[in-house]
């Protein structure tokens, strides 16, 4: 199908950047349409450390206006997705005689200052650091800073004894994938239309046109490009738009460990180690420990990001740092790695690039097209509403209007969870306390839309396990385009902890029948 009028906007890429664009546009009367080579959120997207924060760390490297613009979105974004986002406590264990060699802005300065201290941070800069955290981002939701006595406090129980005292913050939990999903409904819903695992190949311009030709042979026709390609961003620049852009992009991986549960209380860690890096330990899936980050570069977005042995021991090694009981490569039930995208700034180390997003329109061609730069998670919807200011130079933009609105299933309050899983379960007896939470977690209010009608589990079609069953995998074919088992347990949920590999392919095997029987 060719549309006879030009689109506005073509955008490609269909990870958090390009979904929450093509929601911010569709929403504001333009018209929109999104492609995805592979599944919503296959690369970086699905990869992240699910965090909405500031980023505490880069404080250090004075990303104020990140981190400000960052801290302020995450109580926005709570309110409009309770379902698929949380508050969380942070304990960040502190231990005078620790020594960081990172070489950041603040670390130089305090070199200089207070010489004697050789690379220890004295606990008053960590706390003024906290201050600013506490304070930058008008915090109403969220509980702010305190200090923890480690020798009582639960949270200090799984640690080694010499960290006697911490500190506690706020930020918060994000289901990345599913945040991504939403998005590109609400877009789809919005008018916009989502196509993946369909690659753009192709975008010319003629007489002030983009021509996209797509890999399934049909074409397009859009005013202005949004290049959202994450990774591959400079490969759409040089491969796909042939624009000669000076602008780069340093590939830096992430990887991260998921172990057995190495504690049983809900809050999470942020270790700093000695070579001036953090890394986190989050309960995860009620039964995991989640571990990371990371940072190495990534020669070639293609290259399929995993983790290697030496990022694998230096988790482990850095874990095993604080917890009392040494974290081995038994532990590790899971990996997942993914690759940072971030702006070129000529940066010295991989840790030290800029976390900002930058974005630039580039009208060699004679047609714009916006290229998308880094972001983060946290940042996206601000990132939308500041690519279409740019996008209004070109075309016609109504004003912002994303802030506040609820993503599908997130129109219930901020606190609401219990209520609803309670709603749920009164409305359908057979739902245990943890398939209930979960499918809350997953689809919030639409969860009883879900399961409209379901007197008895089996009403709810073949159990694939791990409280998975047919009428739910249906909805995630119908509206949520998932199309194999991965997309399934792995991006929409992440059962893939929980299932084993045959239940994994006779959900495979279901899916293909259903796309057969519907083809
Ligand atoms: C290890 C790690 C941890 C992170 N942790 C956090 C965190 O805790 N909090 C936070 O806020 N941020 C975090 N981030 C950052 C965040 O994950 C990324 O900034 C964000 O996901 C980037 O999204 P994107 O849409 O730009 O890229 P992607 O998600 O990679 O999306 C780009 C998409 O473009 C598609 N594509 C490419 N070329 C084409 C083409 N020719 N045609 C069609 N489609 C194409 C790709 O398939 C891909 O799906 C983390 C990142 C990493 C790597």
């Amino acid at each position: 199908m060719a549309h006879q009028d030009p689109l506005d906007l073509f955008i490609i890429g269909g990870g958090i950047n390009g979904c929450g664009i093509a929601r911010d546009a569709a929403g504001r009367g333009l018209k929109v349409s999104l492609a995805e080579m592979n599944d919503l959120a296959s690369a970086t997207s699905s990869a992240s450390t699910k965090l909405f924060h500031g980023g505490l760390r880069y404080l250090e490297y004075l990303e104020v206006r990140l981190v400000r613009e960052a801290l302020i979105e995450r109580e926005t974004l709570l309110r409009a997705m309770p379902h698929i986002s949380w508050p969380m406590r942070f304990v960040l264990p502190y231990h005078r005689e620790q020594r960081f060699e990172g070489d950041t802005p603040v670390g130089r300065a305090l070199r200089l200052v207070m010489p004697w201290m050789k690379g220890r941070r004295p606990a008053w800069l960590i706390r003024l650091g906290l201050f600013m955290y506490d304070n930058l981002g008008g915090r109403k939701i969220l509980p702010g800073t305190r200090t923890l006595d480690l020798t009582s406090d639960p949270a200090g129980a799984p640690l080694q004894p010499q960290y006697a005292k911490a500190f506690e913050y706020s930020d918060c939990w994000i289901e990345d994938s599913r945040l991504v999903v939403l998005n590109a409904r609400d877009a789809a819903a919005r008018g916009a239309e989502i196509m993946t695992r369909t690659k753009v190949t192709s975008a010319e311009n003629r007489d002030g046109v983009w021509h996209v030709t797509l890999s399934n042979g049909e074409t397009r026709q859009a005013r202005m490009l949004v290049n959202a390609a994450g990774p591959w961003v400079e490969d759409v620049i040089k491969g796909v738009v042939r624009l000669n852009a000076r602008e780069g992009v340093r590939l830096v991986r992430g990887s991260h460990i998921v172990t057995r549960k190495l504690f049983d209380h809900d809050k999470c860690y942020f270790f700093q180690g000695r070579d001036g890096r953090i890394i986190f330990a989050i309960p995860y899936e009620g039964d995991f420990t989640l571990i990371g980050t990371t940072d190495a570069d990534h020669a070639d977005p293609s290259t399929r990001p995993e983790i290697t042995d030496a990022e694998r021991d230096y988790l482990l090694d850095f874990a095993s740092e604080y917890f009392k009981q040494t974290v081995t490569r038994d532990d590790i039930v899971w990996t997942y790695s993914g690759v940072r995208p971030l702006y070129d700034d000529g940066a010295s180390s991989a840790s030290a690039a800029t976390r900002d997003y930058v974005l630039k329109v580039d009208e060699s061609a004679g047609a714009p097209v916006l290229n998308v730069f880094g972001g983060k998670i946290t940042t996206y919807r601000k990132l939308a509403e500041h690519a279409l200011a740019k996008i209004g130079a070109h075309l016609d933009v109504k004003a912002d209007w994303t802030g506040g609105v609820a993503l599908p299933g997130g129109d219930f309050p901020v606190d609401g969870v219990a209520a609803q899983v309670g709603a749920l379960q009164d409305a359908h007896g057979f739902l245990t306390d943890a398939w209930a939470k979960r499918l809350v977690r997953a689809y919030g209010t639409e969860a009883a839309e879900i399961l409209s009608g379901a007197d008895t589990a089996a009403d709810l079609g073949q159990h694939f396990g791990a409280t998975l069953t047919a009428r739910e995998v249906a909805w995630l074919m119908d509206r949520e385009y998932a199309r194999t088992a991965e997309d399934v347990v792995w991006r929409r949920s992440k059962l893939g902890l929980k299932m084993d590999k045959e239940q994994v392919a006779s959900l495979d095997a279901w899916m293909a029948q259903q796309k057969d029987a519907a083809a």
